[in-house]
């Protein structure tokens, strides 16, 4: 287990690994020092496309972590490179918060609400009828469907929400079109992750709280996989999945400890 604090890189997982909603996991903050002071490469990773790295940098630094903008990657900024790759420069519809718009933007996109390449569909708290019906029209004129992640859920303070996967269902269902998914699970997301940290596989590890999204998207990519029991999976669940994860902690801070 030593050889998990040797290795180069270490792609993150957020919620349920470094928070929970707004509060630190255990050893959290620890951990992050860690990497910083043994000049570890790292990302943290998440599917969630609201909010921007700017504003996720935020985020931990009012709960005492300080890591620069550019070590947060997300679904939404995934997104915007797998379409940017596909067909660059060309006009979307976009319904989303502003990681996704931004994202979007940054890699040169610009909004188009007639006769959009793309519909592109992420978390939003403002999700109403005219952008579904709008999305509606435009995905059967032609336009593609696209989903930052393939999350229903997602936590928040008031317990339960709908994500992506569940805002693109009635877009899906009406025009009888599947959407295209980009964050975790597909490990497309893990192979960009590996790209910014400049590592090679066999130095990284994946670090993670779910085993039907981080751990997946792990073993898909072949990069070892650390799964942490502080999040969503339970130890107990681990027999419900036909595929297991190289590590199991307790919490990411366990690897600083380790024999
Ligand atoms: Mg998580």
């Amino acid at each position: 287990m030593k050889s998990l604090r040797e290795k180069t890189g270490y792609i993150c997982d957020m919620d349920g690994v470094i928070y929970h909603g707004d509060r630190l996991v255990e050893g959290a903050s620890d951990f992050v020092q860690w990497l910083k002071d043994n000049g570890k490469k790292f990302l943290f990773l998440t599917n969630s496309s609201a909010k921007s790295p700017k504003e996720l940098r935020q985020k931990l630094a009012r709960m005492g972590i300080d890591v620069a903008t550019e070590s947060f990657y997300t679904s939404a900024q995934a997104t915007a490179s797998f379409l940017a790759e596909q067909n660059p420069n060309v006009g979307v519809y976009a319904l989303g918060e502003s990681g996704l718009i931004n994202a979007l933007h940054d890699a040169g996109f610009y909004i188009d609400n007639v006769n959009p390449e793309y519909v592109v569909v992420g978390e939003s708290r403002t999700y109403n009828f005219e952008q579904i019906e709008l999305a509606v029209h435009l995905v059967l004129n032609g336009a593609k469907l696209i989903g930052t992640n393939s999350d229903l859920t997602g936590p928040s303070e008031k317990g339960i929400v709908p994500a992506c996967r569940a805002l693109v269902a009635p877009i899906e269902l009406a025009t009888d079109r599947k959407a295209y998914f980009i964050g975790k699970p597909n490990p497309l997301m893990m192979r960009h992750a590996i790209k910014r940290i400049g590592c090679q596989r066999k130095e990284t590890l994946i670090i993670g709280d779910r085993m039907d999204t981080d751990i997946i998207a792990g073993i898909e990519s072949e990069i070892e996989t650390a799964l942490v029991l502080s999040g969503i999976t339970k130890r107990e669940d681990l027999a419900l999945f036909p595929y297991r994860p190289d590590h199991i902690l307790e919490k990411a801070a366990d690897i600083i400890n380790l024999d």
